[in-house]
Parts: structure tokens; sequence; C-alpha cells
């Protein structure tokens, strides 16, 4: 079967990576896929956002099955596209990608079904938004509704903070329509964890959990980012709390999704927070992969991906047996200088062949292109995911950063404390 991946990221290369390793695979395309990706897939120029081209290139090339990462194509409608033409496609359709696309249509959905969540209120008026406000105290959080590119959520430790935050999405209009309606939250102190899910509507398959490191630097400082690193397992997290949280927020989101008419089918995300006494609660979802958890969850899977897709695609995930290693595996970012403000790009990049080649870690790329002379560079404020696999996270961490280590490019940043939590 052929297949057809879209986005060009690292969660896209580790996709195609783990369907490269499929029997049932033949060719495999990438739109518009990224340099890294190009040596293991055939990479399309069509942007994520072209439909209809999308559409036309699976028609003719007869694709099986299309996979679709990123979030900004789902809450538009990618997969009613495709499926408007009869073409398989792995993914929830846009009534369902809601769940990410608006945090108000998620926040009253998980109200009206008792699934554990930050107190919240939600306003589309300035003022009215202005006078709740002035109520809470702080710490607070301020969410736009909409997609803003990971950067419409708002952590205020002060009320001048929140207030700012709430007159840049409502009034300065930042995120455009996307800050038209807003979420003042609860603030949620805790420990973060993310479970990803295969889900064919009905049937929920959770992977193994895993943690995200969203600020730019260590110790958690500076401002948030895609992701600086991930880390699963989580084995300073009883294993009690993580099914807690599977059984009273996972699995009764996808089933009121159901009985909301939107079956949830493709990769249902959700971020929690852990309360210092153990109760999970729903920080957010997401309707796809995340970038950079699939990093290291998906070389943890033992199951053909192409079989799991294809069983969510047919509602056939309960006859499924998916299987995990007990292997740990810990994904350090590399970035560009300046990151994620402004940067530059066309930096050379050493060792990345050589690392390739000789170390057992693996290398997804976020942002590389080749230049004239054929040498890599960087093309994107995440440029590399350097994933090590070990019998335990201390393992798996060593082997990323020895791997790290040998990779250099001008304004290299990476954090140096990717998984330190898991080890204390
Ligand atoms: P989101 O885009 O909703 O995932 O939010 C981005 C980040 O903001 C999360 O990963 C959390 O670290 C933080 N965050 C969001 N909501 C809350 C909350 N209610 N309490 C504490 N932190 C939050």
């Amino acid at each position: 079967m052929d297949i057809l991946v879209i986005g060009g990221g690292g969660r896209e290369h580790a996709i195609v990576w783990a369907l490269s390793k499929s029997e049932k695979a033949d060719k495999i395309y990438c739109a518009p896929g990224n340099a890294g990706i190009g040596q293991i897939a055939e990479c399309v120029p069509i942007a994520v956002s072209e439909f209809e081209q999308l559409t036309a290139f699976a028609l003719e090339k007869e694709i099986g099955l299309v996979v679709v990462g990123p979030d900004d194509p789902l809450a538009d409608g990618i997969v009613d596209a495709f499926e408007a033409k009869d073409i398989p496609v792995f993914g929830p359709r846009k009534n369902a990608a809601e769940i990410e696309g608006s945090k108000t249509f998620m926040k009253d959905l998980l109200r009206k079904y008792s699934i554990p969540t930050a107190a919240y209120e939600k306003f589309d008026d300035y003022e009215q938004a202005l006078v709740y406000l002035r109520s809470r105290t702080a710490p607070i959080v301020i969410k736009a509704d909409g997609l803003a590119a990971g950067k419409g959520v708002t952590v205020a430790y002060t009320m001048e903070e929140a207030e700012a935050a709430l007159r840049s999405m409502m009034l300065d209009k930042v995120f455009g329509d996307a800050g038209t309606q807003v979420v003042i939250e609860e603030f949620l102190e805790g420990q973060e964890m993310s479970i990803l899910a295969f889900v064919d509507g009905e049937t929920v398959r959770c992977m193994p959990a895993a943690q995200d490191h969203k600020p730019v630097y260590d110790e958690d400082k500076g401002p948030n980012t895609g992701g600086m690193g991930t880390y699963s397992p989580l084995p300073h997290i009883d294993q009690a709390i993580i099914d807690k949280a599977i059984e009273t927020i996972v699995v009764p989101t996808a089933k009121a999704m159901v009985e909301e008419g939107r079956p949830f089918r493709g990769v249902l995300f959700a971020g929690l927070m852990i309360s210092p006494d153990g109760t999970p609660k729903t920080v957010e979802f997401n309707a796809r992969f995340g970038d950079p958890e699939t990093q290291v969850v998906l070389p943890r899977l033992k199951t053909d991906l192409l079989e799991i897709f294809l069983a969510a695609v047919n509602g056939t995930l309960a006859e499924l047996d998916i299987e995990w290693s007990d292997e740990a595996a810990v994904c350090v970012i590399q970035a560009s200088g300046g990151y994620p403000a402004s940067y530059p790009k066309g930096i050379v990049i050493s060792g990345l062949t050589e690392v390739s080649k000789d170390e057992s870690a693996l290398v997804f790329h976020a942002g590389t292109a080749k230049n004239e002379t054929g040498e890599w560079v960087t093309n994107g404020g995440r440029v590399l995911g350097i994933v090590g696999r070990g019998a335990t996270i201390e393992e798996a961490r060593a082997e990323a950063y020895a791997a790290a280590e040998r990779i250099h490019f001008e304004g290299k940043h990476q954090r140096t404390d990717i998984a330190a939590k898991a080890l204390v």
C-alpha cells in the first residue's frame, strides 16, 4: 500500500520512520516533508493547506492511506476533504478536531460530561471578561479560544500580566479571530503529563505516557516553545495515577464525542496536570500526535503502526493487540539560536551524517535542508530531535546527550535537563 503523510516536522519524520518498518507499506510520500524525511520517503512540494492539490495527488497515486500530522489542516477539515473523495484517511474530521481548535468547545464538553478540568468562564465581551478577571486572583490562566500556533495561552503570575494578556487577545487581536473568545481559567498546580491514544470512535487504545519540556531554558525558564524535549515512560509517576487519568479523562472524553455526534477517529492527546494529591485534571486536548511526544512514543511501539492506523480508520481497534516495549526513550531538541523568537536559517550543521550512521540514537529532522553543495543546514526554529533509547531513562538520556554533543551548528541551543525530573 502507498501512503501519504501530511506535514513536515520531527513528528512526521517519526511517523514516516515507524511506517517505513511496516511490511505492508510500499511507497511513502510526505507533503511537504523536509530534507531528513526525504531520506526515507518521497517529499512532495504541496503545502498542508492545499486540500485540492493534496486530494488530487492522492487520487493520482492511488494512495491507500493518508495520515495527517499537524493541527491547522485538521481544524480546517482536511479529513473531510479526503473522505469526500473516498480516500482512506487517519485523523479526526473537522467537527471532532474542534476539541483542539476551540478551547470553549473543549471546556464546555468537559463541563457537560463532568470530566475533571480547571474551573473556567468564557467571554466574548472584553468588559465582562475584565470585570470577571478583576474578581479573581493571580496566578490565573488566559486562553485564546482558537488555534494560535501554540502561543494562545498565558499563565499569568500577576494581575498586570493577566490584564495585558486579555487586552492583547481581545482588543489588540494579536491572534486575530482566535482571540475573539477567551477562556479565563483556574491555575492548576502540579506535574504535567501527556497521554496520547489511538481512537476509532468507541475504542480507546492509550500509548505510554510522556512528558514534554515547553520552556526554552533549563529549569523551565524562559518563554514557551513547541517543545524542547520529551521522555517516556514516567518512572516517577505511579501507574495508578496514569490509569486514573485514562479512566476519568481520556476514555470518557472519547465517549462524550460519540454522544455529541462527533466521533473522534485519530490520535486524541490529553495534556494533563497531576495535582499534588495525585488527581489528574485536563489542561488541554489536542487532536493529533504531539511534537515531540511522538518522537519518544513511536520508538517504543512494537506493533505495526500501519495496522493500527488502518484499524482506527476501519473501526476495528478493539480487535487489535497493541504492544509496547519496556525500553525508555528520551528526545533532546536542538534549536536555532534565538528560537522561539527570530532565528537565522541556512547555518551549516556538522556531525549529523556521522551520528546518523554510527549511533544507535535516532535523529528526527524538524527543520533542516540541504544547501547547493549538499551540506545539511538549519531551516527552522526546532532543527533536530535526538532520541536515545535504553533499559532506563538514565541510559536513554545518556545516549541522547552523547549523540547530541557530536552535532554542531552555530547558535545551537538545547536544554541540558531533559528527563532530569525522572531521575530524582
Ligand atoms: P495549552 O496550550 O492549553 O497546553 O497550554 C500551554 C501550557 O500552559 C500547558 O502545557 C501548561 O504548562 C500551561 N497551562 C495551561 N493551562 C493551565 C492551567 N490551568 N494551570 C496551569 N498551567 C496551565
